[in-house]
């Protein structure tokens, strides 16, 4: 079922609408919201979403007979209107990030009001999902960000087949985001990191597409066929985050690729200084560990973010509460 979640006025012509689409179950199932779309350049999330809409619409028409629908699954899948539909990242008018802007007020700018209507259409869920995506400038491999999770949080999780999880406290510095309040509301918030703005991922919208699939199962807003074996992903805390910051300045190389198991001391990349070609810097792995993000624009300032990496064990220095490199 379409149905506008918040219409606005615009300067010329007809309303700006947000719209859900929702599929409401035959039984009492939970509730789950899924959100792409706040960043208008993340579209991997909205085809995901849309890839589900149309699953959601053969299993109420009986065309998907080993799947009947328990909960409701409500999709929004663009909040970010003319930023979707003109390949921005933030709101264009005034280039503010919504994802700013929770929990938002219904008698303030615009996108206060986006954010407000957003939350006030997914607050009575049991679980959400807000969708994003990585940036051109950094290449950072799927994985779920949580706020403390509870057992529950952490039984689901794996059905998603991410590749980590993040986990990070409740604290005021992500206030202005839509899935504090969530968590702040009782509901279970789900950060979805898929694929680089502006690009789909085919391969990577299709995991996580079974995933949800599996995941809704074994959450009981889907009754179907039972689900694959979930697979644990590794979980890593604000103390297992080793950043990688440029000493040099010029063009950055990368050798290493995101996603690779890496040993302390292995070759990241190369800083090349721009005039004479000579080598400024090698960049090495800090620690023995997970390769979660790299840089992908070459141009480097001196201290800016070139790698995330992620150890089994504590980093006494790694206290960088970075949660998103793009947020
Ligand atoms: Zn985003």
């Amino acid at each position: 079922m379409h149905e506008a979640i918040l219409e606005l006025n615009i300067p010329f012509r007809e309303p700006m609408v947000i719209y859900k689409n929702e599929f409401r179950g035959s039984g009492d199932g939970p509730l789950i919201s899924l959100v792409s779309g706040m960043h208008g350049d993340e579209i991997s999330g909205m085809y995901l979403l849309s890839r589900l809409a149309a699953f959601l619409d053969r299993v109420e028409r009986g065309l998907e007979p080993f799947y009947t629908l328990e909960g409701t699954v409500r999709l929004i899948p663009v909040i970010n209107v003319p930023g979707v539909n003109f390949a921005t990242r933030n709101w264009p008018f005034d280039g503010t990030d919504i994802n700013r802007m929770f929990p938002g007020y219904d008698l303030g700018e615009t996108t206060q009001r986006i954010a407000d209507g957003v939350l006030r259409a997914t607050v009575d869920s049991h679980y959400a999902f807000d969708v994003h995506g990585s940036n051109e400038q950094f290449f950072e491999i799927p994985h779920l960000r949580m706020f403390s999770p509870t057992e529950e949080d952490l039984r689901l999780a794996p059905y998603l087949r991410c590749r980590y999880l993040l986990r990070r406290e409740l604290t005021p510095l992500y206030k202005t985001q839509l899935s504090y309040h969530w968590k702040e509301s009782g509901i279970s918030p789900y950060i979805l990191m898929l694929g680089v703005a502006r690009r789909i991922d085919d391969d990577l919208v299709e995991t996580l597409y079974q995933g949800l699939i599996d995941f809704m199962l074994a959450a009981g807003v889907l009754l179907g066929p039972p689900p694959a074996p979930p697979l644990q992903p590794p979980s890593f805390g604000r103390k297992h985050t080793h950043l990688v910051l440029s000493r040099a300045a010029g063009i950055f190389r990368p050798t290493a690729a995101a996603g690779a198991m890496l040993r302390k001391g292995e070759m990241l990349g190369q800083i090349v200084n721009v005039l004479s070609g000579q080598v400024e810097e090698e960049v090495r792995a800090p620690a023995s560990g997970l390769l979660a993000s790299i840089r992908s624009y070459p141009l480097v300032y001196e201290k800016e973010l070139l790698a995330r990496l992620f150890t089994a064990e504590e980093n006494p220095s790694g206290t960088a509460d970075v949660w998103y490199q793009e947020q």
